[in-house]
């Protein structure tokens, strides 16, 4: 579903992947379309790594859930706090049977036959799948609409989203890093895709802000576009996300669609943070 929404004098429209479904949501759901859509009969187990608090996490341990398999998860640390107090993502992986491990995986396991070994944040060649299938629905929206041309907007972490959705799309797509810098940003699509000419535009945001920290601003334009378009944006990327897209007004010369990603679960443990620290004098 796209909608149609004005943000501080900007027309623009959002594609709503938060609503694919309540479990299964987000750009997960189409970076993980293919393993979802797929049998594997051979498979028992999925591994993975990555923090403790991921979107990714808790999106695979609902595909092993709805698969049936195992689900292994490894993480560098686990902070006592969650550890004693599990919230968001990881309270809700660890509810669907995920196995946590704090340590390094072993890559030796990823030769298993048994074994679906997922890169961290699901940068996979596989993600393209579902990624080609959101190009679609956005080419058949726009034509459905009478828009000539558009500029896509979305946030990037391991750009595996903005990456796919540009290669399948004939508009402009472009991003910005929310972990990382630019440089880590297109190393990681050179990792997927060594055409650079294929690979997204990267805005460059003004500020550095590193991900998972708390920001004021980040809080305020949070709060802002609930307020203005009723629609609850996930808080780790989409406020960086948003802050550097309304720093580049050219965005809007032509059309502007802004993937909405998902994400909310984990904005449980997120809010609760922002609340503490800025609740009293916003
Ligand atoms: C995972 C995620 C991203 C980053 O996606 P990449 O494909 O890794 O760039 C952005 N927004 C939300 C809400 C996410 O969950």
């Amino acid at each position: 579903m796209v909608q149609k929404k004005q943000f501080q004098n900007q027309i623009i429209y959002i594609k709503r992947d938060d609503l694919l479904s309540n479990d299964f949501s987000g750009n997960k759901a189409r970076k993980f379309y293919y393993y979802l859509n797929h049998d594997f009969p051979k498979v028992k187990k999925i591994i993975s790594y990555g923090s403790a608090q991921s979107n990714a996490m808790y999106s695979l341990s609902v595909l092993a859930k709805l698969k049936g398999w195992e689900f292994d998860y490894y993480v560098a640390h686990l902070a006592s706090y969650l550890e004693e107090n599990p919230e968001g993502n990881y309270r809700y992986a660890l509810d669907n049977g995920m196995n946590l491990h704090v340590g390094q995986v072993n890559a030796m396991s990823s030769n298993e036959e048994s074994v679906l070994y997922i890169e961290e944040g699901g940068r996979e060649i596989y993600a393209e799948v579902g990624l080609k299938i959101l190009a679609e629905e956005i080419l058949e929206w726009k034509q459905e609409q009478g828009i000539e041309e558009l500029n896509i907007f979305l946030p990037a972490g391991t750009g595996t989203t903005a990456l796919y959705l540009q290669k399948h799309s004939i508009d402009k797509v472009f991003t910005t890093p929310c972990v990382g810098n630019s440089h880590y940003l297109k190393e990681q699509f050179l990792m997927l895709e060594k055409d650079e000419k294929i690979h997204p535009t990267i805005i460059i945001p003004s500020k550095k802000r590193h991900f998972g920290k708390l920001y004021r601003e980040s809080y305020v334009i949070w709060l802002e576009l609930q307020k203005q378009m009723g629609i609850e944006f996930d808080l780790l990327y989409d406020p960086h996300g948003w802050l550097t897209l309304l720093e580049n007004p050219k965005l809007f010369d032509k059309p502007l669609l802004y993937i909405h990603q998902g994400g909310l679960i984990g904005n449980e443990s997120m809010l609760k943070r922002y609340k503490r620290k800025y609740d009293e004098n916003i």
